[in-house]
Protein backbone atom coordinates (compact mmCIF):
# COMPACT_ATOMS: atom_id res chain seq x y z
CA UNK A 1 0.00 0.00 0.00
CA UNK A 2 3.03 2.61 0.10
CA UNK A 3 2.76 5.28 -1.89
CA UNK A 4 -0.72 4.79 -2.53
CA UNK A 5 -3.73 7.23 -0.99
CA UNK A 6 -5.51 5.55 2.09
CA UNK A 7 -8.63 5.33 1.68
CA UNK A 8 -10.21 8.77 4.08
CA UNK A 9 -8.28 10.98 1.18
CA UNK A 10 -9.94 9.02 -1.97
CA UNK A 11 -13.15 9.14 -0.01
CA UNK A 12 -12.45 13.05 0.44
CA UNK A 13 -11.79 13.18 -3.59
CA UNK A 14 -15.17 10.68 -4.24
CA UNK A 15 -17.72 12.95 -2.38
CA UNK A 16 -16.13 15.90 -3.29
CA UNK A 17 -16.22 14.68 -7.12
CA UNK A 18 -19.67 13.99 -6.65
CA UNK A 19 -20.66 17.22 -4.76
CA UNK A 20 -19.55 18.58 -8.14
CA UNK A 21 -21.18 16.66 -10.66
CA UNK A 22 -24.18 17.34 -8.61
CA UNK A 23 -23.62 20.90 -8.36
CA UNK A 24 -23.64 21.12 -12.21
CA UNK A 25 -26.67 19.31 -12.53
CA UNK A 26 -28.46 21.46 -10.59
CA UNK A 27 -26.82 24.67 -12.31
CA UNK A 28 -25.17 26.04 -9.17
CA UNK A 29 -21.75 26.76 -8.85
CA UNK A 30 -19.61 23.99 -6.80
CA UNK A 31 -17.50 26.66 -4.83
CA UNK A 32 -20.73 27.17 -3.03
CA UNK A 33 -20.89 23.91 -1.75
CA UNK A 34 -18.90 23.20 1.42
CA UNK A 35 -18.03 19.88 2.85
CA UNK A 36 -18.36 19.18 6.29
CA UNK A 37 -16.88 15.80 7.33
CA UNK A 38 -19.07 14.16 10.50
CA UNK A 39 -16.84 12.94 12.33
CA UNK A 40 -18.72 11.62 15.75
CA UNK A 41 -16.46 8.28 16.74
CA UNK A 42 -14.09 8.90 14.53
CA UNK A 43 -10.34 9.18 15.86
CA UNK A 44 -8.52 12.17 15.77
CA UNK A 45 -5.99 10.53 13.28
CA UNK A 46 -8.38 9.91 11.12
CA UNK A 47 -10.03 13.38 11.31
CA UNK A 48 -6.39 14.50 10.73
CA UNK A 49 -6.42 12.39 7.52
CA UNK A 50 -9.02 13.79 5.87
CA UNK A 51 -7.54 17.46 6.96
CA UNK A 52 -4.56 16.70 5.08
CA UNK A 53 -6.61 15.41 2.26
CA UNK A 54 -8.22 18.95 2.06
CA UNK A 55 -11.63 18.97 4.42
CA UNK A 56 -11.57 22.93 6.21
CA UNK A 57 -14.72 21.72 7.97
CA UNK A 58 -15.56 19.12 10.51
CA UNK A 59 -18.74 18.65 12.62
CA UNK A 60 -19.53 17.05 16.08
CA UNK A 61 -22.58 16.11 17.47
CA UNK A 62 -21.33 15.93 21.29
CA UNK A 63 -19.12 18.52 22.97
CA UNK A 64 -17.49 16.15 25.25
CA UNK A 65 -15.97 14.01 22.61
CA UNK A 66 -15.72 17.13 20.60
CA UNK A 67 -13.40 19.24 23.42
CA UNK A 68 -10.70 16.73 23.22
CA UNK A 69 -10.64 16.37 19.50
CA UNK A 70 -10.53 20.72 19.37
CA UNK A 71 -7.40 20.59 21.77
CA UNK A 72 -5.34 17.72 19.94
CA UNK A 73 -5.82 19.13 16.28
CA UNK A 74 -5.35 23.03 17.34
CA UNK A 75 -3.45 24.76 14.72
CA UNK A 76 -4.85 23.18 11.83
CA UNK A 77 -7.09 25.19 9.56
CA UNK A 78 -10.34 23.78 10.36
CA UNK A 79 -13.37 25.51 10.87
CA UNK A 80 -15.71 23.39 13.76
CA UNK A 81 -19.02 22.80 13.23
CA UNK A 82 -21.92 22.12 16.08
CA UNK A 83 -24.34 19.87 14.84
CA UNK A 84 -26.02 17.53 17.25
CA UNK A 85 -28.40 18.35 19.61
CA UNK A 86 -27.37 21.04 22.14
CA UNK A 87 -28.22 21.43 25.50
CA UNK A 88 -28.70 24.37 27.55
CA UNK A 89 -25.97 23.96 30.13
CA UNK A 90 -23.42 23.07 27.31
CA UNK A 91 -24.09 26.43 25.85
CA UNK A 92 -21.75 27.98 27.34
CA UNK A 93 -18.51 25.53 26.42
CA UNK A 94 -19.32 25.75 22.37
CA UNK A 95 -19.31 29.44 22.10
CA UNK A 96 -16.25 30.54 21.48
CA UNK A 97 -15.09 26.81 20.00
CA UNK A 98 -17.56 26.06 17.35
CA UNK A 99 -17.50 28.70 14.18
CA UNK A 100 -21.85 27.70 13.63
CA UNK A 101 -24.12 26.10 15.56
CA UNK A 102 -26.59 24.00 13.25
CA UNK A 103 -28.86 22.98 16.02
CA UNK A 104 -31.28 25.65 17.65
CA UNK A 105 -34.52 24.53 17.54
CA UNK A 106 -36.09 26.46 20.54
CA UNK A 107 -36.91 29.97 21.85
CA UNK A 108 -35.18 28.96 25.29
CA UNK A 109 -32.16 27.64 23.82
CA UNK A 110 -32.03 30.46 21.57
CA UNK A 111 -32.18 32.46 24.45
CA UNK A 112 -29.42 31.22 26.36
CA UNK A 113 -27.12 30.96 23.50
CA UNK A 114 -27.77 34.79 22.91
CA UNK A 115 -27.25 35.91 26.52
CA UNK A 116 -24.01 34.16 26.88
CA UNK A 117 -22.63 35.29 23.57
CA UNK A 118 -23.65 39.04 24.88
CA UNK A 119 -21.39 37.88 28.28
CA UNK A 120 -18.99 37.11 25.59
CA UNK A 121 -18.93 39.96 23.51
CA UNK A 122 -19.58 37.80 20.35
CA UNK A 123 -21.91 37.47 18.23
CA UNK A 124 -22.51 33.62 17.63
CA UNK A 125 -23.79 32.52 14.02
CA UNK A 126 -26.40 29.76 14.26
CA UNK A 127 -29.19 27.86 12.01
CA UNK A 128 -32.33 26.93 13.04
CA UNK A 129 -33.08 22.97 12.56
CA UNK A 130 -36.26 21.67 11.21
CA UNK A 131 -38.16 18.57 12.21
CA UNK A 132 -39.65 18.53 8.39
CA UNK A 133 -41.02 14.82 9.50
CA UNK A 134 -42.25 15.78 12.33
CA UNK A 135 -41.06 12.71 14.27
CA UNK A 136 -40.73 13.16 18.22
CA UNK A 137 -37.64 11.43 18.80
CA UNK A 138 -35.58 14.06 16.48
CA UNK A 139 -34.19 17.71 17.36
CA UNK A 140 -35.23 20.45 15.26
CA UNK A 141 -38.61 22.79 15.94
CA UNK A 142 -42.01 21.93 14.13
CA UNK A 143 -42.85 23.54 11.31
CA UNK A 144 -46.29 25.05 13.25
CA UNK A 145 -43.42 26.69 15.88
CA UNK A 146 -41.09 27.92 13.07
CA UNK A 147 -42.17 31.51 12.39
CA UNK A 148 -43.03 32.10 15.89
CA UNK A 149 -38.82 31.07 16.61
CA UNK A 150 -37.91 33.25 14.01
CA UNK A 151 -39.45 36.29 15.15
CA UNK A 152 -37.97 35.51 18.94
CA UNK A 153 -34.96 34.82 17.19
CA UNK A 154 -35.07 38.59 15.36
CA UNK A 155 -35.30 40.18 18.18
CA UNK A 156 -31.30 38.40 19.89
CA UNK A 157 -28.81 41.02 19.28
CA UNK A 158 -26.42 38.55 20.10
CA UNK A 159 -27.49 35.81 17.39
CA UNK A 160 -26.72 35.84 13.59
CA UNK A 161 -29.22 33.35 11.82
CA UNK A 162 -27.41 32.57 9.07
CA UNK A 163 -30.27 29.88 7.66
CA UNK A 164 -31.91 26.37 8.25
CA UNK A 165 -30.68 22.91 8.87
CA UNK A 166 -32.65 19.62 8.68
CA UNK A 167 -32.61 15.66 8.67
CA UNK A 168 -35.01 14.40 6.73
CA UNK A 169 -36.82 10.99 7.96
CA UNK A 170 -34.79 8.46 7.38
CA UNK A 171 -35.83 6.25 4.12
CA UNK A 172 -32.99 4.51 2.86
CA UNK A 173 -32.71 6.02 -0.42
CA UNK A 174 -31.59 9.36 -1.71
CA UNK A 175 -34.67 10.63 -3.91
CA UNK A 176 -37.37 10.12 -0.95
CA UNK A 177 -35.09 12.77 0.61
CA UNK A 178 -35.67 15.37 -2.48
CA UNK A 179 -39.42 16.69 -1.39
CA UNK A 180 -37.54 17.48 2.50
CA UNK A 181 -34.79 19.11 1.00
CA UNK A 182 -36.97 21.22 -1.55
CA UNK A 183 -39.12 21.86 1.36
CA UNK A 184 -36.50 23.71 3.14
CA UNK A 185 -34.90 25.62 0.53
CA UNK A 186 -38.71 26.80 0.09
CA UNK A 187 -39.13 27.72 3.65
CA UNK A 188 -35.81 29.71 3.86
CA UNK A 189 -36.74 31.83 0.68
CA UNK A 190 -39.99 32.44 2.79
CA UNK A 191 -38.65 34.06 5.49
CA UNK A 192 -36.05 35.66 3.47
CA UNK A 193 -39.35 38.04 2.11
CA UNK A 194 -40.33 38.25 5.98
CA UNK A 195 -38.13 41.88 6.31
CA UNK A 196 -36.78 40.39 9.61
CA UNK A 197 -34.24 42.65 11.42
CA UNK A 198 -31.11 40.08 11.44
CA UNK A 199 -32.17 36.91 9.82
CA UNK A 200 -30.15 35.81 6.85
CA UNK A 201 -31.34 33.05 4.76
CA UNK A 202 -28.24 32.14 2.98
CA UNK A 203 -26.87 29.02 3.91
CA UNK A 204 -29.12 25.54 3.57
CA UNK A 205 -27.53 22.54 5.74
CA UNK A 206 -28.81 19.26 3.90
CA UNK A 207 -27.68 16.05 3.25
CA UNK A 208 -25.72 13.08 4.94
CA UNK A 209 -23.80 10.09 3.08
CA UNK A 210 -27.10 8.71 1.62
CA UNK A 211 -28.73 11.18 0.14
CA UNK A 212 -25.50 14.68 -0.21
CA UNK A 213 -26.00 14.61 -3.83
CA UNK A 214 -29.74 14.95 -3.88
CA UNK A 215 -29.32 17.89 -1.32
CA UNK A 216 -26.52 19.54 -3.68
CA UNK A 217 -29.22 19.47 -6.50
CA UNK A 218 -31.73 21.04 -4.23
CA UNK A 219 -30.03 23.91 -2.81
CA UNK A 220 -27.39 22.38 0.28
CA UNK A 221 -24.71 25.10 0.68
CA UNK A 222 -23.50 22.87 3.46
CA UNK A 223 -23.42 19.26 3.16
CA UNK A 224 -22.33 16.72 6.51
CA UNK A 225 -20.89 13.51 5.06
CA UNK A 226 -19.23 11.15 7.93
CA UNK A 227 -19.74 7.48 6.56
CA UNK A 228 -18.87 7.99 2.88
CA UNK A 229 -15.23 9.57 4.41
CA UNK A 230 -14.63 7.46 7.11
CA UNK A 231 -16.89 4.16 6.55
CA UNK A 232 -19.46 2.57 8.85
CA UNK A 233 -19.62 3.61 12.46
CA UNK A 234 -20.26 0.30 13.50
CA UNK A 235 -17.97 -1.73 11.61
C1 LIG B 1 -23.81 11.60 11.87
C2 LIG B 1 -24.38 12.82 11.29
C3 LIG B 1 -24.17 13.15 9.94
C4 LIG B 1 -23.43 12.26 8.97
O1 LIG B 1 -24.09 11.05 8.79
P1 LIG B 1 -23.58 9.97 7.71
O2 LIG B 1 -24.78 9.21 7.36
O3 LIG B 1 -22.55 9.14 8.42
O4 LIG B 1 -23.00 10.72 6.59
C5 LIG B 1 -24.71 14.33 9.48
N1 LIG B 1 -25.41 15.15 10.28
C6 LIG B 1 -25.62 14.88 11.57
C7 LIG B 1 -26.41 15.84 12.39
C8 LIG B 1 -25.12 13.70 12.11
O5 LIG B 1 -25.36 13.42 13.40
Amino acid sequence: MQGTPGVIPQNVLSVRDTIWRAAIRGGRDPDTIRLIAATKSVTVERMREAVSAGVAHLGENRLQEALPKIGALKGLPITWHFIGRLQRRKVKDVLGRFTLIHSVDTVALAQEIDRRAGQAGIKQPVLVEVNLGGEVSKGGVLLRDLDRLIQEMDGMPNLSVQGLMTIPPFAGEAEAARPFFRQLRELASRLSHMNLRAIHMKELSMGMSTDYEVAVEEGATFVRVGTAIFGSRHA
